[in-house]
């Protein structure tokens, strides 16, 4: 069956032969907790605390100044940070800009590539999608004047888990005119084939964009390869951007020029912005997709977290991130056969994202009993555990004692200790 060996050993062996172990010290670990919820919110670096305070040191120094001198002129510090995000998206030169957030990117990217025409005027989303980029899409549909009843098609799932992309192949008619998918499903981490369903969608000539919040700085992506029209994320999950950090968003160079739905002057071409015309000149690349003044101090954390990520590599977190969870489920597998728990994330490498998702009818308060032990899951209504061991914090020996913690919780049965409901933030 297994590969692995079930011992506290084993998994102290995994981790000196790990070669991205040493950027566990980079960051601030709680001592004494396990945090697996790096896919939620990641944590602080010590490179992303210098970045914050060598931000603040700018403006203590420079004033306004700090706009066009000091190491990172703020003026140009969203499209910088858009470069060094270019390797994890697969993105060429100008493609990304750190912007927004999510939820505001997928206004922008909807107001800008949505062009509903006659018929062809639904757009195609799917069932299990994080709820505010729904809301986002219906909003979007009635400010044409469509009903999100008619004109919001959602592929739906069998099992409340996984969403088969023949189903969304097939959902992909002539009345479709724009497609927004997630690449990673937020709740089972599935992930979708990007590459086939743009083939798809370009087939019949319609645009597709991805919402990355789940697969950005844990899987690789080939955005500008596949051909994908464009692409929005969170900094703040895998990423280490920080509660509230700024999103960013893709734009495919072949859209350059295409006017922004929703303008505003920083999305401006830089030598013309200041001229402070009332006609709009619009930056050649996806920093026209800006509105307003970037929120500097929020992006400081991405300068120190992007450095980390492009000194590691994507690929080499990808391999050690497969690694942990494939480890993790034959953990489980073993070890908590007898108490019900179902693997409900796919299993295979390449359709599985950062986190396992472990689901239980007890899930509310089995989240509250590891909370209690230290061990920080995150719950997700209504019966799910999710679980990341991430690839630059987390360790193997993390992974098997987070498994004896569940264990033990089991066999005492201490959840019974609590309520079985979420938290105001589960
Ligand atoms: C985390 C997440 C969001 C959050 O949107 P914000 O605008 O950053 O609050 C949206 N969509 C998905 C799929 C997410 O995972």
């Amino acid at each position: 069956m297994g590969k692995h060996e079930f011992t506290k050993s084993y998994a102290q062996s995994l981790d000196e032969k790990d070669e991205l172990a040493h950027f566990r010290n980079e960051f601030y670990i709680q001592s004494g907790s396990i945090y697996f919820d790096g896919n939620s919110l990641g944590l602080l670096s010590k490179r992303s605390e210098w970045a914050v305070l060598s931000l603040l040191e700018s403006w203590k120094a420079l004033g306004i100044d700090g706009w066009t001198k000091g190491e990172n002129p703020w003026f140009y510090f969203a499209e910088k940070l858009g470069k060094m995000s270019e390797s994890l998206v697969g993105a060429e030169p100008g493609e990304v800009i750190v912007t927004g957030s999510t939820t505001a990117n997928l206004h922008q990217l909807v107001a800008t590539f949505f062009k509903p025409e006659g018929k062809k005027a639904k757009i195609l989303a799917d069932e299990l999608n994080f709820p505010s980029d729904i809301y986002a899409l219906k909003s979007q549909l009635q400010l044409h004047g469509l009903d999100p009843a008619e004109h919001l098609v959602q592929v739906g799932s069998k099992d409340g888990c996984i969403i088969q992309e023949e189903d969304i192949i097939e959902a992909i008619t002539d009345e479709i005119a724009l497609i927004v998918l997630p690449s990673v499903l937020y709740r089972s981490g599935q992930i979708l084939d990007m590459k086939r369903l743009t083939e798809e969608a370009h087939k019949r000539g319609i645009f597709i964009g991805f919402d990355l919040c789940h697969s950005i700085g844990s899987v690789p992506h080939s955005l500008s390869k596949w051909g994908v029209d464009f692409a929005f994320w969170c900094n703040y999950k895998h990423l280490n951007g920080g509660p509230g950090g700024v999103g960013s968003l893709y734009v495919n160079k072949k859209h350059f020029g295409t006017a922004p739905g929703l303008a505003g002057w920083f999305g401006s071409h830089k030598e013309k912005q200041f001229d402070m015309e009332h006609i709009f000149t619009q930056a050649q690349d996806a920093s026209a997709y800006q509105m307003g003044t970037p929120h500097i101090l929020s992006m400081a954390p991405l300068l120190g977290s992007l450095s980390i990520f492009n000194e590691a590599g994507i690929k080499n977190i990808r391999a050690k991130s497969l690694k942990l969870t494939e480890y993790l489920m034959e953990l489980i597998d073993n070890e908590l056969k007898e108490y019900n728990f179902i693997i409900a994330n796919p299993r295979d490498d390449q359709s599985r994202g950062g986190h396992i998702l472990l689901e239980h009818e007890e899930a509310a308060r089995i989240c509250k009993a590891l909370k209690a032990n230290k061990v920080i899951p995150d719950f997700r209504s209504s019966n799910g555990i999710r679980l990341a061991p991430v690839a630059l914090y987390n360790t193997f020996e993390e992974v098997w004692e987070m498994v004896q913690v569940l264990k033990k919780i089991m066999e005492e049965e201490q959840y019974k200790q609590f309520e079985n409901k979420r938290e105001v933030v589960a």
